[in-house]
């Protein structure tokens, strides 16, 4: 398996290949064909799999696919449980992403100051990676729009429920559009994870890998 087979833009293709990766992962090569093609999936895959990469191209290629529509909101919104999987997760985009026109990332962390990020939600976004507690807070001033979201991704999910960001997810999904694809990353699928991917997914594919 190559990434040329996996059915990503050529600009994507090229960027993995000068990031120095010669084949996709095994995570990679099972999740991107099922995201390309629009499934909800949940999948479980160690940190190190390359997971991050299995959710950001299929998500970049989205971006490159359909037009933006003149209108401020995300179209892909990534939680993570801490600031510094966030900021794994934004440096990956823009690696990934830097052959994309016009690509605009934000990164909504707790812990950081308020202003920055406020001018930010102001400017139009393409992808925004958010810890759940310092979004749902932006949400509830009111500044987030999520009319265009497209593609929501939970990652590390079992991990955002340790921490107790359950109820936060739970609003913030609330007010995402119903129609949009939703991935989801955890190292298992029992307990509290078990429900919340019923209320949260929509016929997912499941990948153990
Ligand atoms: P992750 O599991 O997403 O945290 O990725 C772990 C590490 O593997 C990161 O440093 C990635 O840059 C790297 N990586 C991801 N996909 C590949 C690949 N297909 N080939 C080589 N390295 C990769």
């Amino acid at each position: 398996m190559s990434f040329d087979s996996l059915g990503l833009h050529p600009a994507l293709v090229n960027a993995v290949k000068r990031a120095g990766y010669t084949d996709p992962t095994s995570v990679q090569a099972a999740a991107i064909p099922l995201a390309l093609a629009g499934k909800d999936l949940q999948v479980s895959a160690a940190t190190g799999s390359g997971k991050t990469a299995a959710f950001m191209l299929p998500a970049l290629h989205r971006l490159t696919e359909t037009n933006p529509i003149k209108s401020k909101g995300p179209r892909v919104l990534v939680l993570t449980p801490t600031r510094e999987l966030a900021q794994q997760v934004t440096k990956a985009c823009t690696t990934y992403g830097g052959a994309l026109p016009r690509l605009r990332v934000a990164s909504i962390l707790g812990g950081m100051p308020y202003g920055a990020q406020l001018k930010t939600l102001k400017e139009f976004v393409d992808v925004m990676v958010a810890t759940p507690g310092r979004l749902l807070d932006h949400m509830e001033r009111g500044s987030v729009d999520f009319s265009r979201l497209e593609l929501l991704v939970l990652d590390e999910a079992d991990r955002m429920l340790d921490m107790g960001f359950q109820e936060d997810i739970e609003k913030v999904v609330a007010a995402l559009p119903a129609n949009r694809q939703t991935m989801l990353f955890s190292a298992t699928f029992d307990g509290a994870i078990a429900g919340m991917i019923q209320r949260i997914l929509r016929n997912p594919q499941k990948l153990e890998i």
